[in-house]
């Protein structure tokens, strides 16, 4: 059966490895273009956020070359993702398209379904290939981690961070050939090994900036307009938590814990938000409150227009920035955001930061 699923970053890596380990032929969609999001845009409705768009583009595109069904994952909650997959899957029955889409629920205690859903995705490979394909997954998915925050910290002080790009592309590659888990960890050191080698010793980063905000913008270069590249050319040592071998090692792996995790969030954001808000909506302001007290020069906060979960964050993290007196800026992307205008504001900010940063006097921080 040919398989696709939706892109978010370098996750076509692991899920890619997953899959082909249960059998599946796999079309990854081709990478998010402008052609991807004007088709999600045109079949989505208009108020959705990009990741309902986005998504529908890449199966469109993926059932071009091929692909007959699509994996698509759901979610309980405030926020509207829990729709998405089942929304995703009128838009293509009303266009006749011949694209299955399985959604997996989150087990959120209903063990049952959870069961089923691993059943279907099964089919009759046996539990040592289930084993064997979730063990290499797992760590490709870690070593995504390992991998782009080696490469988050070597921008800022290399010669040239375009190499910097480069070396983490072709680390990327080898990791996605990588068929068993020695060759993870190979691919994993000797990325690791080429990313810090081209850092210039002695140098240090301009400024420290933390990003925070929805999880698929912040792991989605194209719709986050590749901020993480265009903040490490400017010098900038870029910080987040939100990553993705972090997320599936917490609501995955241990995913009993969520309960107890979402309460450390909420006693950190304490004063700003009473709770969970949907998506990572708590989890930005308290993200943002542990990056206050480690120091960094600013954050930005990133979110698709309509998300409700950050547009409540970003009235906490108002309140934040004036209590704590660190700039906070918040970026709200849709299909309507042009690259001259974003990067404007960014290099504006950088330039409020490094002002800051010297002592110039009357630099407020909003
Ligand atoms: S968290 Fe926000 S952007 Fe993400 S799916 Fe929910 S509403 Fe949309």
């Amino acid at each position: 059966m040919k398989c696709t699923f939706p892109h978010m970053g370098n996750i076509y890596i692991p899920i890619k490895a997953l899959l082909q380990e249960l059998g599946y032929e796999v079309i990854v969609p081709p990478p998010c273009t402008e052609e991807t999001l004007n088709i999600g845009v045109a079949l989505a409705p208009e108020t959705a956020c990009l990741p309902l768009k986005v998504p529908v583009g890449n199966f469109i595109e993926a059932q071009r070359l091929g692909a007959e069904v699509a994996i698509m994952a759901g979610g309980v909650g405030p926020c509207r993702f829990g729709f998405y997959g089942q929304v995703q899957r009128e838009i293509l029955r009303d266009l006749n398209i011949d694209l299955d889409v399985i959604i997996l629920e989150p087990p959120q205690g209903d063990w049952n379904r959870f069961w089923r859903q691993v059943q279907l995705v099964r089919r009759d490979q046996p539990w040592s290939a289930v084993a064997r394909a979730l063990r290499i997954s797992w760590h490709k998915f870690q070593a995504l981690d390992v991998l782009e925050t080696a490469a988050r910290q070597a921008r800022p002080v290399a010669a040239n961070p375009r190499q910097v790009d480069a070396a983490l592309s072709r680390a990327l590659q080898r990791l996605d050939q990588a068929q068993t888990v020695a060759k993870v960890k190979e691919a994993v050191a000797l990325g690791v090994d080429r990313i810090t080698g081209l850092k210039v010793p002695g140098r240090k980063p301009r400024l420290r900036i933390a990003l925070v905000g929805e999880i698929y913008t912040l792991l989605e270069p194209f719709v986050n307009l590749d901020v993480e590249k265009l903040l490490g050319r400017h010098r900038v040592l870029v910080e987040k938590k939100v990553q993705i071998g972090d997320w599936v090692k917490h609501h995955l792996l241990l995913a009993p814990l969520q309960p107890r995790q979402q309460n450390q969030m909420a006693r950190i954001a304490k004063g700003y938000l009473s709770g969970p808000v949907g998506g990572h909506g708590l989890e930005s302001v308290a993200h943002a409150l542990e990056f206050a007290r480690q120091g960094v020069d600013g954050i930005l906060h990133l979110l698709p227009f309509t998300c409700m979960p950050e547009i409540v964050a970003q009235s906490a993290l108002a309140q934040v920035s004036k209590d704590l007196g660190l700039p906070i800026m918040t970026l709200v992307l849709d299909e309507q955001t042009g690259e001259a205008g974003f990067h404007t504001r960014i290099e504006a900010f950088l330039d409020l930061l490094s002002r800051r940063q010297q002592g110039e006097p009357g630099v407020a921080a909003r």
